[in-house]
This record gives C-alpha cells, sequence and structure tokens, in this order.
C-alpha cells in the first residue's frame, strides 16, 4: 500500500492535559469545538494547499514567515493556536518569575498594570484577531493587536503569550462577553511555558 507522507505533514498537536481540565475557565464543549475541530481544519487545510509545493518542505514557522493569501491564513492559524494551547496548564504557575519578572516590572511597573494593558488589547481587538505579548530584537517586550490569523513571527518577533479573541474560542462559554474569557485565561496561563519562550 503506497502511503502519501507529505500529506500528512502537520497533525494536530498532542496536548499536555485532559480537555476538561482547564474548566471552567474553558470548558470541555469549548476544547472539543476550537481544539478538536477548528484547529484540526486549519491544519487540513494546510497540509492540503502545501502538497507539491516548496512549503511542504518547510518547518511550520518557515511557512508562516515566507507565504501569504491561504497557506499563510492555514499555516499561521495552525501555529497560533497550537501556541495558544500550549500555554495553558490545570495546575502551573500563575505569575511570572526571574529574568521575565523582572522584565514586565521595567516595562509596566508591576504585574497587574501589565495584565491589565494585554487584557484591555483583548478586548478592544476589532473583529476576529489575537493580542499578542511578544520580544524584539533588543529583548524588550512589546503588546501587539493582529487581525485574523496576524503572527508576530512576520515582524521579526519572538512571541511570548497570545490571547485568540476570534468568537469561536469563547462562544459557547461566554456568548458576546470576551472580556469575561479573557478574565478567566488568566487562572490558567503557566508562567512557566512563557518563561521558557522569553529565555
Ligand atoms: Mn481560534
Amino acid at each position: 500500500m503506497y502511503i502519501n507522507f507529505t500529506a500528512m505533514k502537520f497533525k494536530l498537536p498532542e496536548l499536555p492535559y485532559a480537555q476538561e481540565s482547564l474548566e471552567p475557565a474553558i470548558s470541555r464543549q469549548t476544547m472539543g469545538f476550537h481544539y478538536g475541530k477548528h484547529l484540526q481544519t486549519y491544519i487540513d487545510n494546510l497540509n492540503g494547499l502545501i502538497e507539491g509545493t516548496p512549503f511542504a518542505e518547510m518547518p511550520l514557522e518557515q511557512i508562516v514567515k515566507q507565504s501569504d493569501g491561504g497557506i499563510f491564513n492555514n499555516a499561521a492559524q495552525t501555529f497560533n493556536h497550537t501556541f495558544y494551547f500550549e500555554t495553558f496548564s490545570p495546575n502551573g504557575q500563575r505569575h511570572p518569575e526571574g529574568k521575565l519578572a523582572k522584565a514586565i516590572e521595567k516595562k509596566w511597573g508591576n504585574f497587574e498594570a501589565f495584565r491589565e494593558e494585554f487584557s484591555a488589547a483583548a478586548v478592544s481587538l476589532f473583529g476576529s484577531g489575537w493580542a499578542w505579548l511578544s520580544k524584539n530584537a533588543d529583548g524588550e517586550l512589546t503588546i501587539t493587536k493582529e487581525s485574523n490569523a496576524g503572527c508576530p513571527l512576520t515582524s521579526g518577533l519572538v512571541p511570548l503569550l497570545t490571547i485568540d479573541v476570534w468568537e469561536h474560542a469563547y462562544y459557547l462559554d461566554c456568548q458576546n462577553r470576551r472580556a469575561e474569557y479573557v478574565k478567566k485565561l488568566w487562572d490558567i496561563i503557566d508562567w512557566s511555558i512563557v518563561e521558557k519562550r522569553f529565555e
């Protein structure tokens, strides 16, 4: 039997936690649709679009940096969602420590002030998109808002933390109340993971 490995290039990432374990911040039902169906669809679309093109030989981050149109949309959504889901844990470290904590204090004064600015960026983003915390080439922290599949990799930034504010991320749990969804995410972000990205 002939197996086409190229068509299976990207696969749904395995989660390091059970799908119900982020409740009540994110419900099992939302995980089932958001992770199980929306992310799977982006991955399936990406695999179909890159088949037989030079992108089929590239790692995901390189595709995000070099593509546009449909390939970019599906590659960036695959990257963004994987990054988002991998930031959470049911029993993680709930505050930044070490060098990252110092960098946040340097820029915002304290963690609470950072959290307010990041939440405001997520809540105020018009339409569908992503709020990001990233590190620039000088090692400084920056908050950006990206529409649709936008990803800081294309601006040469190192992404550290993101919040998905597409309605599919929160509508089953919070309906139109995006601020309520954003507030609950602070209970499941694992800062030990964000710190590893910062190093
Ligand atoms: Mn999403």
